[in-house]
């Protein structure tokens, strides 16, 4: 396995630095300790400063934690771990595509780094290069005007919270922000503070967080979010791109795999997506090394359509609506701070938004979710973005069928 990246290792990358439990699950069954602080609960802040605190609860496939580790130290870990298991690393971007006879991707030829014009062909390609995926792009997989985008940016500041904090921030009252902001508590006292928006197509309304980011800052110092500081004292600010919802993008082509943000795997409501990125390239992995009906991409078809469709083909339809309506972002954040209504929702909201219905502890929390994802599916069942999600992960029979059963007691299908 040759393992290729633009940038030696270790390297920075613009991240909220969480990893959701799905995702600590799979380091744990991988064996990969990445140290960190744990964090459970999280507090939303609503648009009128009400608070809802969202309680994290153990599943029966994940834990009732995330962790918190900087993307430096975290991805150079897993690079290490990848290095230690046999994958030879090579630094450069993967730039020239080479194709076989029949118009397959089989490789690419270096450029920059310390593997320059060195050209790698291979029998599969696992494009796990991001949001803007070189391997996607020359592969044909991916639709740029269907595609639902999100810009974030971070920035690191000394004021650590306790739990970490969700914002639905209006600058403009009424006018609901088209993303969110966050706090998020970080390891050696230092917090991670942010905002992203999503963007239907035209990614040039991305640039928006960059633009906020000050205001968005100073908006929580004064609201004594930030501590006592007169001025928040931001620094290492870093932006990027997300691949949303699994619109846009066919996630294989023969055997050219996309995994994670390639693939449009990151979760459309509240930006999640190194969970998805480290399940779904176990499963590119294991799709590569079983045999048996459908090839490697149709096995990774058939993972995705199970584990991610479902909850996809509900929330992008439903992030798509909220970005071409703010009116309805704002009453959406006023109610679901609500006192009451808000404390009455909470579980399930913590349960559905985080993806974390499958495998979910039965309970009050689940049931809550259940109804969510029946109302959502019902609601959304003829949209746009739903076809196009059953579009890009049909197989030769025919049969883009994922369903919306998204059932609590059903297992993940195990990859042993
Ligand atoms: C500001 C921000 C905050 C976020 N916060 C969170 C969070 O708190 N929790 C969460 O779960 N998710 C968060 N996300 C999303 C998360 O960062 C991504 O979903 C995750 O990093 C996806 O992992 P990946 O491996 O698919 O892609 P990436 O992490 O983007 O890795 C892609 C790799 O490919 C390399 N590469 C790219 N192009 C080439 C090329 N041509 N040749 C060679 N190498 C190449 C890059 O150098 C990089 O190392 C956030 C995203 C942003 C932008």
């Amino acid at each position: 396995v040759a393992l290729v990246d633009k940038a030696p290792f270790p390297r920075d990358k613009a991240c909220g630095d969480l990893i959701g439990p799905r995702g600590v699950q799979v380091l744990d069954e991988l064996g990969i300790d990445v140290g960190g602080e744990r964090v459970g609960d999280m507090e939303v802040i609503g648009p009128t400063g009400r608070r809802v605190l969202l309680r994290a609860f153990p599943g029966l496939t994940y834990p009732g934690f995330g962790l918190a580790v900087p993307r430096r130290r975290f991805d150079a870990l897993l690079h290490a771990a990848a290095l230690e298991a046999g994958a030879v690393g090579f630094t450069g971007r993967a730039d020239e595509p080479c194709f076989d006879a029949r118009g397959q991707l089989t490789g690419f030829r270096l450029a920059g780094g310390d593997a320059h014009g060195v050209q790698l062909r291979a029998g599969a390609v696992v494009g796990a290069d991001g949001a803007l995926s070189r391997v996607g792009q020359v592969a044909g997989l991916v639709d740029e005007r269907r595609v639902l985008w999100g810009f974030a940016i971070r920035a690191y500041l000394d004021n650590v919270p306790t739990v970490p904090q969700i914002l639905f921030w209006e600058p403009t009252a009424w006018e609901g922000y088209p993303g969110y902001g966050w706090l998020f508590p970080g390891t050696d006292g230092v917090a991670n503070l942010g905002i992203g928006v999503g963007v239907q197509g035209d990614r040039r309304a991305g640039t928006r967080p960059a633009r906020d980011l000050d205001r968005f800052a100073s908006d929580l110092q004064q609201r004594g979010l930030l501590g006592s500081a007169p001025r928040p004292e931001m620094s290492r600010r870093l932006g990027g791109w997300l691949k949303m919802g699994m619109v846009g993008t066919r996630p294989e082509g023969g055997r050219t795999l996309l995994v994670g943000d390639a693939a449009g795997l990151v979760n459309s409501l509240q930006g999640e997506g190194i969970s998805q990125a480290l399940g779904s390239a176990r499963a590119a992995a294991w799709a590569l090394l079983s045999t048996g009906p459908g090839g490697p991409g149709g096995r990774y078809r058939n993972h995705l359509k199970r584990t991610y469709a479902p909850y996809a083909s509900t929330t992008t339809p439903l992030t798509a609506a909220m970005l071409a309506h703010p009116r309805l972002v704002a009453v959406a954040g006023r109610l679901l701070t609500a006192p009451g209504l808000g404390r009455l929702l909470s579980g399930g909201w913590a349960v559905y938004w985080n993806d974390l219905l499958e495998g979910s502890a039965p309970g009050w929390p689940q049931r809550t979710a259940v109804v969510a994802h029946r109302l959502g599916a019902l609601a959304t069942s003829r949209t746009p973005a739903r076809r196009a999600i059953a579009l890009s992960l049909l197989d030769g029979s025919g049969d883009a069928e994922f369903g919306q059963s998204l059932l609590p007691d059903r297992r993940p299908t195990p990859l042993h």
